[in-house]
C-alpha cells in the first residue's frame, strides 16, 4: 500500500525549491504533475516508435497505432464504457465540449430548442453553448447557484421541459469543489428526453466515473488534470448518441471515401477525430490511466478527501479568511480570500514562501460574480501531497495574514 510520502518518488518535479523554499504544489485543480511511468511511456515512444498512426503499414506506424489504441482501451475500461468506439480523443475538455456544441449546431439544434447549463460552469462549458445558441436561435438557460455554492435544483426542475435538448453540467465545481447531484440531474433530463453532458474535468480523480452507472450521454475531461500530459483529453459518448453527431471537423483520418465533390465518413470513433492526433500525448494519457488504476481509485479518493478536509478545517479556524460556499459535499478544491487582501497578492506572497496556489476567477467568472467576488485563491491537493504540506501551507498563510494585518494597521 502506498502513502503520499512514498508515492512522491514517482514525481521528481516535486523535489525542488522555489524562492529558496521546498515547493508545496497545491494547484492540482489546474494541472497535476506527471509520474515517472507517464514520462517514460512518452519518452520510449519518441525514442523508438514515433510515426503516424492508422495510415502506414510499416513497423513504426503499426507500433504507434498499437500504442495509441491501447490507450483507448485503458480509457474505455477506466470509464466503464461499452466499447472503444465510445472514446473520442481530443486536445482537452474544452475541445471535447466545443466538439459537441459545434456538432449539435450543424443540424441538431434549431430555433425554439433549449440548452441548460449552470452558473458554476468553467467557461469551457458555458461559452460553447452561448455560441451554439447564437448560431441556431436556440435559447440558453443558466441554473443559478445558492449562497452555499449548490445548484438551485428547484430552478433546474422548473427550467427542464420537452424543449430542452441538452443539459451541460460539471460533476464538480473547479472553484468551490461542490459535488453535483448528477443522478438527479440526469434523471430529470432524461425524463424530458434531453441529453446530458457531464464535464468531468474535476471529477476524474474522484471516482465519479462509471459511465454505465452514471448513464450520462457525454462525459469529458482533460488528461493534464489526472496525471497525463497537456493537450490531451477525452470525449466519451454513448454509441447511439455519438452516431447522431455530425462531424464538425473534416480532413484526413475521418473519411470512408472521398470524391472531388463530396466525401463519406468513417466509423466511430475516427469519424470525430479528423487529422493527426497527439499520439505521444495519448500514449502518456493511457499510461496515466494505468497508473491511477494501479494505485486504486478508493485509495486516491480517500487520500485527497482527507487532505481537503484538513485544509478546510484549518481555513475555517482562521477568522481572517472567507471561504467561498459551504456545499454538502466538496471534492478536489476549496477557494478562499483573506479579508481585505486581493487574491493575487495572497497567491504571490504564498509563492514567495514556496507554496503554489492558483488565484483569479478560475475561468468561472459568473460563479465568482454570484459570490460577489472578482477572484479567489484556490487550494487543490492531489494524492501526492502530505498532511505536513497542508500544515506548512497554513503556516505560510498565517505569515501572509500577519503581513496584511501589519500593513492595514499602518
Ligand atoms: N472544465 C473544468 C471544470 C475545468 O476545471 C477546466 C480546467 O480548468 C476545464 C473545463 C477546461 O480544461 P482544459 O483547459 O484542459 O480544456
Amino acid at each position: 500500500m502506498w502513502t503520499p510520502e512514498t508515492i512522491r518518488n514517482d514525481f521528481p518535479i516535486l523535489d525542488q525549491t522555489v524562492n529558496g523554499r521546498q515547493l508545496i504544489y497545491l494547484d492540482n485543480a489546474a494541472t497535476t504533475q506527471m509520474p515517472a511511468p507517464v514520462l517514460e511511456a512518452m519518452t520510449s515512444y519518441m525514442l523508438h516508435d514515433h510515426s503516424n498512426v492508422h495510415r502506414g503499414i510499416h513497423a513504426l506506424s503499426e507500433r504507434a497505432t498499437g500504442l495509441m489504441e491501447k490507450s483507448r482501451e485503458y480509457v474505455y475500461s477506466f470509464l466503464g464504457a461499452k466499447g472503444t468506439e465510445e472514446i473520442i480523443f481530443t486536445s482537452g475538455a474544452t475541445a471535447a465540449i466545443n466538439l459537441v456544441a459545434r456538432s449539435m449546431s450543424f443540424g441538431l439544434l434549431e430555433a425554439g430548442d433549449e440548452i441548460i447549463t449552470t452558473e458554476m460552469e468553467h467557461h469551457a462549458n458555458l461559452i460553447p453553448w452561448q455560441e451554439a445558441c447564437r448560431r441556431t436561435g436556440a435559447v440558453l438557460h443558466v441554473v443559478p447557484v445558492t449562497k452555499e455554492g449548490e445548484l438551485d435544483y428547484g430552478k433546474l426542475e422548473a427550467l427542464i421541459s420537452r424543449r430542452t435538448k441538452l443539459v451541460a453540467v460539471t460533476a464538480v465545481s473547479n472553484v468551490t469543489g461542490t459535488v453535483n447531484e448528477l443522478d438527479r440531474i440526469i434523471r430529470l433530463a432524461h425524463d424530458a428526453g434531453a441529453w446530458v453532458l457531464v464535464d468531468g474535468s474535476q471529477a476524474v480523480r474522484h471516482g465519479m466515473l462509471d459511465m454505465s452507472a452514471m448513464d450520462c450521454d457525454f462525459f469529458c475531461f482533460s488528461g493534464h488534470k489526472m496525471m497525463g500530459p497537456t493537450g490531451t483529453g477525452v470525449l466519451y459518448g454513448k454509441r447511439e448518441v455519438l452516431e447522431q453527431l455530425p462531424p464538425e471537423t473534416f480532413g484526413g483520418g475521418m473519411v470512408d471515401q472521398v470524391f472531388t465533390d463530396h466525401a463519406t465518413y468513417g466509423d466511430l470513433p475516427f469519424r470525430l477525430e479528423a487529422g493527426t492526433p497527439n499520439i505521444m500525448g495519448i500514449i502518456g494519457l493511457g499510461a496515466a490511466v494505468k497508473y491511477l488504476t494501479d494505485l486504486g481509485r478508493d485509495e486516491i479518493v480517500n487520500t485527497e478527501d482527507r487532505l481537503l478536509s484538513l485544509a478546510e478545517k484549518e481555513l475555517r479556524a482562521r477568522p481572517q479568511i472567507d471561504i467561498l460556499g459551504s456545499p454538502v459535499k466538496r471534492a478536489g478544491c476549496i477557494s478562499f480570500n483573506i479579508k481585505g487582501c486581493h487574491c493575487y497578492d495572497t497567491a504571490k506572497l504564498l509563492d514567495q514562501l514556496g507554496v503554489a496556489m492558483r488565484s483569479g476567477h478560475h475561468c468561472a467568472e459568473p460563479l465568482l460574480t454570484a459570490f460577489g467576488e472578482t477572484g479567489a485563491v484556490r487550494l487543490s491537493p492531489a494524492f501526492y501531497n502530505t498532511e505536513d504540506e497542508i500544515l506548512e501551507a497554513m503556516k505560510a498563510l498565517d505569515r501572509v495574514i500577519r503581513l496584511i494585518e501589519r500593513t492595514v494597521r499602518k
